[in-house]
């Protein structure tokens, strides 16, 4: 893989739609609120990660233009962060004890949390044309964000995870194999599809021409042939750094 990130891919200067941008926090002397208003100026994070949503995700011809207001709370809880709302409001719901216990690399941190949870305020699913498209997809187009955002955390490995929709970057770096081997905007494409119809596998082989479980073996063998050890890929994640929550 070439090195990351690349440049954006369209124009952040555009004649993009930039919701109210609001944040809460809810427990200033928290340690991990210190650490968010020291290494981040909210106004910019959120911009510039919404921007990032646009300019992977959509055209200005295409961008989603309902979202009128977008809140970010800062709060001690479980977990990492989740986001719900409606069609033209959004929340954002980010753990303060995340931010503290990610002390070391707190900035990095939380620009790439704001920008997974920003792609889930815009990200299509194919839910408005009947029927979801699978979890790990939605989470896998939410971390690809973040990866060519160019915040990929250290412990994310290429070719983790068992199947293609494993969810999170397992998904998310197929996904960037996607473009490297189909041409930069697969992932756009896929995205606009699940705007237009409901989800099915087939949207892969539109795509590429391809089945997506013979798109993931050829991934999977694209993946050990660049190991070491020649198979069986790099090493997964361990313990230690497994992901916290099922709502990031
Ligand atoms: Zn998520």
């Amino acid at each position: 893989m070439p090195p990351l990130p690349r440049p954006p891919p369209c124009d952040p200067n555009a004649d993009w739609p930039i919701p109210k941008l609001t944040i809460r926090c809810d427990d200033l002397a928290h340690p991990g609120a210190q650490l968010f208003f020291q290494h981040i100026n909210p106004c910019e994070a959120l911009r510039e990660a919404v921007l990032a949503v646009y300019c992977w995700l959509y055209t200005p011809q295409t961008v989603p233009r309902n979202v009128e207001k977008i809140l970010l709370v800062l709060r001690p809880m479980d977990g990492v962060a989740h986001t719900f709302g409606s069609d033209i409001y959004k929340e954002i719901h980010f753990s303060l004890d995340h931010i503290r216990n990610s002390s070391a690399r707190a900035k990095d941190e939380i620009h790439g949390v704001i920008v997974h949870e920003m792609v889930h305020c815009f990200q299509h699913d194919g839910a408005k044309h009947g029927g979801h498209c699978p979890g790990g997809l939605v989470e896998g187009v939410a971390d690809w964000v973040r990866l060519r955002a160019g915040y990929a955390p250290p412990h994310w490995r290429e070719g983790y995870g068992g199947t293609w929709d494993a969810g999170y970057e397992a998904t998310g770096y197929f996904l960037d194999w996607l473009e490297e081997r189909y041409g930069y905007g697969v992932v756009k494409e896929l995205n606009d599809i699940l705007g237009k119809r409901a989800y099915g596998e087939e949207v892969f082989r539109d795509l590429t021409g391809r089945k997506v479980k013979k798109l993931w073996k050829l991934y999977r063998d694209y993946v050990d042939e660049g190991s070491p050890s020649g198979s069986g890929g790099p090493a997964l994640p361990t313990e230690g750094v497994s992901r916290l929550s099922l709502d990031y």
